[in-house]
């Protein structure tokens, strides 16, 4: 970390400062330029916090030359992460995973309706959500336990791992039992606390991207549940909230090169929440193959003008099939393959 400091500043207050950063286990080196000071400190600085500097008026700017996260970094573990769930293998150049289904389950004849579709397709794991993040409390907010058994049910009808997201901690107990891969929602990126708690499980976490998060916060979020012992993470970049508004967030595909020198871990794309309408989701599937993501989360439908949430994003049968077949050839053109 560097730190550059005010011309002409007191030497006993940069001293008294380079005692007090001393105490949190760092060294620190200065450089006196005839314009600026910058000061280095060396060592473990995941503990400090850069806003604590404001306090200081001599300080005038801060960088960060090494990454506050630890064990998601690409320099902590070098090799790429492979997260099992089930029979099927996820993140490094293993093949690209499918996954789809409803944004919501919202009866048992749908769910198996959908899974036999999605399958047929060539999808390899079926998503849906039963506890349902909604802007509004009057929007349909899922089935919750019932939805998990036709969720589990559907599933393993047709051989297909689940995924679905978990909202709160007092549900871990749950999905540990039923669910195949929980997923966090972009709303949840940030929830400490059932990060620490889904960090003390087995089972492999799909942590979506939040609204209007950073790259380092989303890795620091991955943090969380590594550092507590669960190295079972899975990163899905599903859009992030910018000024446009002809998509419904801002597909940010620059984070699968990004994230690759950064971290080990798997990367897997949303392009249905993404773009939120469902005649943008092939192109941004397929371009999300194109950069080298692991796999995709797709929402697919029956019939999306009934669906209980986010209908307009919803594929139909149909253009899912067409979508799978395109992603097979793009695939085979970068070398790599579909499950
Ligand atoms: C979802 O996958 O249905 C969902 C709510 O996603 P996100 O958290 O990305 O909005
Ligand atoms: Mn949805």
């Amino acid at each position: 970390m560097i730190l550059t400091i005010k011309k002409d500043t007191d030497k006993k207050r940069i001293l008294e400062f380079k005692e007090n950063i001393e105490k949190k286990g760092v060294k620190t080196f200065d450089i006196e330029g005839t314009e600026l000071t910058v000061i280095g400190l060396v060592g473990d600085v995941s503990s400090i916090d850069i806003d604590d500097f404001k306090a200081y008026d001599f300080i005038i700017d801060v960088k960060r030359i090494s990454t506050p996260f630890k064990k998601v970094s690409r320099s902590f573990h070098p090799s790429d992460t492979i997260v099992k769930v089930k029979n099927i293998f996820i993140g490094n150049n293993q093949p690209i995973v499918i996954m789809a289904g409803p944004c919501a389950i919202e009866s048992k004849d749908n769910i198996i309706d959908i899974a036999l579709n999605i399958k047929n397709a060539g999808a390899s794991m079926l998503r849906g959500g039963a506890y349902k993040p909604r802007t509004s409390p009057y929007s349909f907010q899922g089935l919750k336990t019932e939805g998990i058994n036709y969720l589990k049910q559907a599933g393993e009808m047709y051989d297909l791992p689940i995924v679905s997201e978990i909202m709160s901690a007092d549900r871990i107990d749950e999905f540990v039992e039923h669910i195949d891969l929980i997923q966090v929602g972009a709303r949840n990126m940030q929830n400490f606390e059932l990060l620490k708690e889904l960090g003390k499980i087995n089972k492999p976490i799909l942590l979506k991207r939040g609204l209007s998060n950073t790259i380092e916060e989303w890795l620091m979020s991955a943090e969380y549940i590594l550092s507590e012992g669960n190295p079972n993470v899975i990163l899905c970049e599903r859009g992030i909230r910018t000024f446009e508004r002809a998509t419904r967030n801002t597909l940010d595909l620059s984070v699968v090169p990004i994230l690759r020198k950064l971290t080990h871990l798997p990367i897997v794309i949303d392009p249905s929440h993404a773009t939120g309408h469902s005649d943008l989701v092939e192109s941004m599937a397929l371009a999300a193959i194109t950069v080298g993501c692991d796999g995709l989360i797709i929402e697919v439908h029956d019939c999306p003008e009934k669906a209980l949430s986010d209908g307009g994003q919803c594929l139909r049968y149909k253009a899912f099939s067409s979508m799978v077949t395109k992603a097979k050839q793009i695939a085979t053109v970068i070398g790599r393959s579909v499950k």
